[in-house]
This record gives C-alpha cells, structure tokens and sequence, in this order.
C-alpha cells in the first residue's frame, strides 16, 4: 500500500488548517499553521482560485489526510457508505477501529493510534484485533488487553488528553 512518508505538516499547510495530524505539537505553539499558514513549495504563497472541480478535490484529500487512508481505500469506503441507509458522508470512516481507539483518548494522534493497534495492544469484545481499518459497530467493547495495560504510552495518553471531549456516540470507562 502506498504510504505518505513526508512532513505531516505540509498537509495541513496545503488545506490550509489544522487536521492534528501529529499529537501535543497540533496545540502548541510549534504548529506550522499557526507559524506559516500558507501552501507549502515555491509558490505556496500565491493563493490561486480555486474551480468547483478543485473545492471537492481538496476536500476529498483533507478527508483522506485527516483519517491517514489510501486513494483506494478511501473508494471502498465511499462504496460501502453510500450503499448504507442515512447521509453518505456521516457513514464514512468513523468506525475505523484505529479512529476509535483516537477518538477514546487512548492514541496522541490517528498515526499513533494505528500503530498501538497494529502491535496488538487493543482488543474487541475480548479478542484481540491488530487491524487498523477493522470496522467497529454499535456495542462492540473495546479494552487494551490485559497483559498491556502496563504500556506507557497508553497510559500517558489517557492522562494528556483527559480534557479531549470524548463523541457522543462512544462511552469512555
Ligand atoms: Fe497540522 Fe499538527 Fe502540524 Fe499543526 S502541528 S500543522 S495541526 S500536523
């Protein structure tokens, strides 16, 4: 799979806004966007117009960015969530098991928290899952796994973003 490897930060910079893609950095005073929002490259200050064709393009790679998925899986999803009853864009991502595990405060950033799950540091339901794209559904418990509950990085994790305000739609024990 196709993997971005250059500096997080320009992909704020080229949106034009904050996405968090890389933890405590996203609220200090280090943000590239607060230091140099503009496009990054030699042009990057020239703000060029943008057509109706390009507004949905550059929303549609925010999308992607901010949940850290390829061109390709970034389709299935799209397929799967307008196959699905309700707004197609409400369907879309959320559930991502590495997204959750960010949203409950266990991960800095989404990139973190992909990576506590693909080395096996979470469990659903009381089976360990290392996939970060595995789709988690409504009653679905996820609990880091009793021989890692010692990982200093979970638990740093709960204790700095224990003012993150957790979604509606998840219950934080
Ligand atoms: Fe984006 Fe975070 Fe970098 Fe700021 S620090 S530009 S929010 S990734």
């Amino acid at each position: 799979m196709a993997r971005y490897t250059d500096e997080q930060c320009r992909i704020c910079r080229r949106e034009g806004q904050k996405l968090f893609l890389k933890g405590s950095r996203c609220y200090s005073d280090k943000c590239s966007i607060s230091r140099r929002n503009y496009a990054p490259g030699q042009h990057g200050q020239k703000r060029a117009k943008l057509s109706e064709y390009g507004t949905q393009l550059r929303e549609k790679q925010k999308t992607k960015s901010y949940y850290g998925v390829g061109e390709k899986q970034f389709r299935g999803y799209f397929q799967m969530a307008s196959n699905k009853k309700g707004v197609t864009g409400d369907n879309l991502l959320e559930s991502r098991l590495d997204n959750v595990v960010y949203r409950l405060g266990f991960g800095a950033s989404r990139a973190q928290a992909r990576q506590l799950v693909n080395h096996g540091q979470f469990a659903v339901n009381g089976k360990k899952v290392d996939i970060p794209s595995y789709l988690v559904k409504a009653g679905d418990v996820i609990t880091v796994r009793e021989n890692k509950k010692e990982n200093g990085a979970i638990k740093a994790n709960i204790e700095a973003n224990s003012a993150r305000p957790v979604p509606a739609w998840l219950e934080l024990n």
